[in-house]
Protein backbone atom coordinates (compact mmCIF):
# COMPACT_ATOMS: atom_id res chain seq x y z
CA UNK A 1 0.00 0.00 0.00
CA UNK A 2 1.03 3.66 0.07
CA UNK A 3 0.04 6.60 0.97
CA UNK A 4 0.59 10.18 -0.36
CA UNK A 5 0.27 13.44 1.23
CA UNK A 6 -1.07 15.09 -1.92
CA UNK A 7 -1.30 19.51 -1.81
CA UNK A 8 0.46 20.13 1.06
CA UNK A 9 0.09 23.54 2.61
CA UNK A 10 3.37 25.07 3.16
CA UNK A 11 4.25 27.73 5.75
CA UNK A 12 7.32 29.38 5.94
CA UNK A 13 9.52 30.48 9.23
CA UNK A 14 12.78 31.94 9.84
CA UNK A 15 15.07 34.40 11.87
CA UNK A 16 16.37 37.08 11.00
CA UNK A 17 20.40 36.87 11.10
CA UNK A 18 20.78 38.03 15.14
CA UNK A 19 23.06 40.93 14.51
CA UNK A 20 20.69 42.47 11.75
CA UNK A 21 17.75 42.10 14.06
CA UNK A 22 19.22 43.44 16.75
CA UNK A 23 20.21 46.91 14.82
CA UNK A 24 16.65 46.57 13.37
CA UNK A 25 14.59 45.84 15.62
CA UNK A 26 15.19 49.35 18.09
CA UNK A 27 14.91 51.55 14.84
CA UNK A 28 11.30 49.52 14.16
CA UNK A 29 10.35 50.53 17.46
CA UNK A 30 11.25 53.66 16.96
CA UNK A 31 9.52 54.05 14.07
CA UNK A 32 6.55 52.62 15.03
CA UNK A 33 5.69 54.81 17.92
CA UNK A 34 6.53 57.52 16.23
CA UNK A 35 3.94 56.50 13.44
CA UNK A 36 1.51 55.94 15.93
CA UNK A 37 1.74 59.21 17.36
CA UNK A 38 1.96 60.87 14.31
CA UNK A 39 -1.31 59.07 12.56
CA UNK A 40 -4.53 60.56 14.08
CA UNK A 41 -6.53 58.75 11.07
CA UNK A 42 -4.68 55.28 11.61
CA UNK A 43 -5.37 55.66 15.40
CA UNK A 44 -9.39 56.64 14.41
CA UNK A 45 -9.25 53.46 11.95
CA UNK A 46 -7.81 51.28 14.90
CA UNK A 47 -10.35 52.01 17.24
CA UNK A 48 -13.18 50.41 15.28
CA UNK A 49 -11.15 47.69 13.19
CA UNK A 50 -8.18 46.67 16.02
CA UNK A 51 -9.46 47.46 19.02
CA UNK A 52 -7.00 47.28 21.76
CA UNK A 53 -3.94 48.29 19.52
CA UNK A 54 -2.99 50.04 16.62
CA UNK A 55 -2.31 49.29 13.27
CA UNK A 56 -1.00 51.53 10.43
CA UNK A 57 -2.83 48.67 7.88
CA UNK A 58 -5.76 51.62 7.05
CA UNK A 59 -3.23 54.71 6.83
CA UNK A 60 -0.11 53.86 6.32
CA UNK A 61 -0.14 50.79 4.76
CA UNK A 62 3.43 50.88 2.22
CA UNK A 63 6.01 51.80 5.17
CA UNK A 64 8.64 50.03 2.73
CA UNK A 65 8.58 53.04 0.36
CA UNK A 66 8.52 56.10 2.66
CA UNK A 67 11.14 54.68 5.41
CA UNK A 68 14.60 53.35 4.87
CA UNK A 69 14.30 51.41 7.72
CA UNK A 70 11.17 49.64 6.99
CA UNK A 71 12.85 49.40 2.98
CA UNK A 72 16.05 47.55 4.58
CA UNK A 73 13.53 45.03 6.15
CA UNK A 74 11.82 44.60 3.18
CA UNK A 75 15.15 43.41 1.31
CA UNK A 76 15.77 41.08 3.88
CA UNK A 77 12.23 39.93 3.19
CA UNK A 78 12.90 39.88 -0.41
CA UNK A 79 15.05 36.72 0.00
CA UNK A 80 13.10 34.90 2.45
CA UNK A 81 10.05 35.51 0.08
CA UNK A 82 12.34 33.97 -3.13
CA UNK A 83 13.20 30.78 -1.27
CA UNK A 84 9.72 30.41 -0.29
CA UNK A 85 8.27 31.01 -3.88
CA UNK A 86 11.08 28.10 -5.07
CA UNK A 87 9.66 25.68 -2.44
CA UNK A 88 5.46 26.33 -3.65
CA UNK A 89 6.88 25.78 -6.71
CA UNK A 90 6.12 28.97 -8.53
CA UNK A 91 6.52 29.97 -12.15
CA UNK A 92 7.22 33.61 -11.98
CA UNK A 93 8.81 33.68 -15.48
CA UNK A 94 7.62 37.06 -16.96
CA UNK A 95 6.58 38.97 -13.39
CA UNK A 96 8.43 39.67 -9.98
CA UNK A 97 6.80 39.26 -6.84
CA UNK A 98 7.24 42.17 -5.19
CA UNK A 99 5.91 43.45 -1.78
CA UNK A 100 2.88 45.82 -1.99
CA UNK A 101 1.96 46.60 1.50
CA UNK A 102 3.60 46.83 4.53
CA UNK A 103 2.34 47.94 7.99
CA UNK A 104 2.52 48.58 11.36
CA UNK A 105 0.85 46.01 14.20
CA UNK A 106 0.81 47.48 17.68
CA UNK A 107 -1.38 44.82 19.68
CA UNK A 108 -2.09 46.05 23.39
CA UNK A 109 -3.33 44.09 26.46
CA UNK A 110 -6.56 42.07 25.45
CA UNK A 111 -6.19 42.67 21.98
CA UNK A 112 -6.94 39.91 19.13
CA UNK A 113 -7.29 39.78 15.57
CA UNK A 114 -10.17 37.55 14.39
CA UNK A 115 -9.66 35.45 11.55
CA UNK A 116 -9.22 36.75 8.63
CA UNK A 117 -6.88 35.95 4.67
CA UNK A 118 -5.40 38.73 2.68
CA UNK A 119 -7.29 38.77 -0.72
CA UNK A 120 -5.55 40.30 -4.20
CA UNK A 121 -1.72 38.84 -2.56
CA UNK A 122 -0.05 36.31 -3.44
CA UNK A 123 2.38 35.64 -0.46
CA UNK A 124 1.54 37.34 3.19
CA UNK A 125 3.65 37.28 6.43
CA UNK A 126 4.89 38.68 9.27
CA UNK A 127 7.98 39.66 10.96
CA UNK A 128 8.19 40.08 15.11
CA UNK A 129 9.75 42.85 16.44
CA UNK A 130 8.37 42.75 20.21
CA UNK A 131 6.57 39.38 21.79
CA UNK A 132 6.49 39.59 25.67
CA UNK A 133 7.09 36.32 27.16
CA UNK A 134 3.40 34.64 26.78
CA UNK A 135 2.22 36.56 23.57
CA UNK A 136 -0.01 35.25 20.94
CA UNK A 137 0.81 33.71 18.41
CA UNK A 138 0.19 33.17 14.68
CA UNK A 139 -2.42 30.76 14.13
CA UNK A 140 -3.56 29.11 10.88
CA UNK A 141 -6.51 27.41 9.61
CA UNK A 142 -7.07 24.16 7.61
CA UNK A 143 -8.08 25.69 4.54
CA UNK A 144 -10.33 22.63 3.67
CA UNK A 145 -12.01 23.64 6.66
CA UNK A 146 -15.34 24.35 4.77
CA UNK A 147 -15.56 21.12 3.29
CA UNK A 148 -15.32 18.94 5.88
CA UNK A 149 -19.07 17.94 5.91
CA UNK A 150 -18.90 14.77 8.08
CA UNK A 151 -15.66 14.39 8.60
CA UNK A 152 -15.30 13.27 12.63
CA UNK A 153 -12.90 15.09 14.58
CA UNK A 154 -9.58 14.18 14.88
CA UNK A 155 -7.80 13.27 17.33
CA UNK A 156 -4.26 14.97 15.87
CA UNK A 157 -1.22 16.52 17.62
CA UNK A 158 0.66 17.40 14.57
CA UNK A 159 0.24 18.62 11.48
CA UNK A 160 -3.24 17.18 10.80
CA UNK A 161 -4.94 19.48 13.46
CA UNK A 162 -7.37 21.71 12.28
CA UNK A 163 -5.98 24.88 13.40
CA UNK A 164 -1.97 25.10 14.45
CA UNK A 165 -0.55 27.99 16.77
CA UNK A 166 2.75 28.93 15.39
CA UNK A 167 4.95 30.11 18.42
CA UNK A 168 6.00 33.48 17.32
CA UNK A 169 9.80 35.61 19.01
CA UNK A 170 11.47 38.75 17.95
CA UNK A 171 13.72 38.24 15.35
CA UNK A 172 11.39 35.57 13.25
CA UNK A 173 9.47 35.93 10.37
CA UNK A 174 6.63 33.95 9.26
CA UNK A 175 5.33 33.62 5.30
CA UNK A 176 2.78 31.98 3.78
CA UNK A 177 0.11 31.95 0.37
CA UNK A 178 -2.28 34.42 1.17
CA UNK A 179 -5.34 32.67 0.93
CA UNK A 180 -4.83 30.96 4.17
CA UNK A 181 -6.93 32.08 6.92
CA UNK A 182 -5.04 33.12 10.25
CA UNK A 183 -5.82 35.13 13.04
CA UNK A 184 -4.01 36.52 16.52
CA UNK A 185 -5.22 35.42 19.67
CA UNK A 186 -5.90 37.92 22.40
CA UNK A 187 -2.75 39.24 23.83
CA UNK A 188 -3.31 38.47 27.66
CA UNK A 189 0.10 39.94 28.34
CA UNK A 190 0.11 43.91 29.92
CA UNK A 191 3.17 43.66 27.53
CA UNK A 192 2.96 45.64 23.83
CA UNK A 193 3.13 42.47 20.65
CA UNK A 194 4.85 44.73 17.78
CA UNK A 195 5.27 42.86 14.54
CA UNK A 196 4.88 44.50 10.89
CA UNK A 197 2.74 42.45 8.41
CA UNK A 198 3.24 42.43 4.40
CA UNK A 199 1.66 40.94 0.93
CA UNK A 200 3.34 40.29 -1.94
CA UNK A 201 2.12 40.14 -5.33
CA UNK A 202 2.27 39.11 -8.87
CA UNK A 203 0.45 40.81 -11.11
FE1 LIG B 1 -3.08 38.75 8.48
Amino acid sequence: MSIQALFPTLVYSARLAPPRARRLNPRLRAEARQLEADDVAGRRWSQHNYPGGYTSYGSASRMHRVSPTFASLARELDRHVARFARQLEFDLTGRPLAMTDCWVNRMGAGGAHGLHLHPLSTISGTYYVATPRGAPGLKLEDPRLERFMAAPPRAARGSARTWVTLPVRAGMLVLFESWLRHEVPANRTRTERLSISFNYGWF
